[in-house]
């Protein structure tokens, strides 16, 4: 079953937005597999972020998702990497598409509320980097069994 990483940052925590993100995931009917509430390292960030190592913004970014604690999550279901870069929305929250939650909650690029995996294969790689196997739980909810 296909599972992607995804994280609220810091701004979204500070925001109180929680709740707000979570519900939206789990209203669709993905099922969630893995949540830690955590100061990242700058370790963890540069590794997380390494792709973006020669970009200009990559210092600042990693300063911001190293100043105050994430929600670090993993959610499970059919196309669930693809389906929550829709429900998280283009990069730029002024360019994101009211309905996402970038685009309802965000107005700056650095400032965009969650990370999410881009691909399949990144999801895998993130897991691996922010979870240990025993911090998911292999579970299936049994009302929905048809989500699966
Ligand atoms: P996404 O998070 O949508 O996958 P990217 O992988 O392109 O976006 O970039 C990672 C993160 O880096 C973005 O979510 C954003 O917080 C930050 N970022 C991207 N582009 C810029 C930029 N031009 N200026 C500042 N921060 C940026
Ligand atoms: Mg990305």
């Amino acid at each position: 079953m296909e599972r992607t990483f995804l994280a609220i940052k810091p701004d979204g925590v500070q925001r109180g937005l929680v709740g707000e993100i979570i519900r939206r995931f789990e209203t669709k009917g993905f099922t969630l597999v893995g949540l830690k509430f955590l100061k990242v390292s700058k370790e963890l960030a540069e590794q997380h972020y390494g792709v973006h190592r020669e970009r200009p913004f990559f210092g600042s970014l990693v300063e911001f998702i190293t100043s105050s604690p994430v929600v670090a999550m993993v959610w499970e279901g059919d196309g669930v990497v693809a389906s929550a870069r829709k429900i998280i929305g283009a990069t730029n929250p002024l360019t994101s598409e009211p309905g996402t939650i970038r685009g309802d909650f965000g107005i700056n690029i650095g400032r965009n509320l969650i990370h999410g995996s881009d691909a399949p294969e990144t999801a895998q790689q993130e897991i691996a980097l922010w979870f240990k196997d025993e911090e998911l739980v292999n579970w299936q909810p049994h009302i929905t069994p048809w989500l699966h």
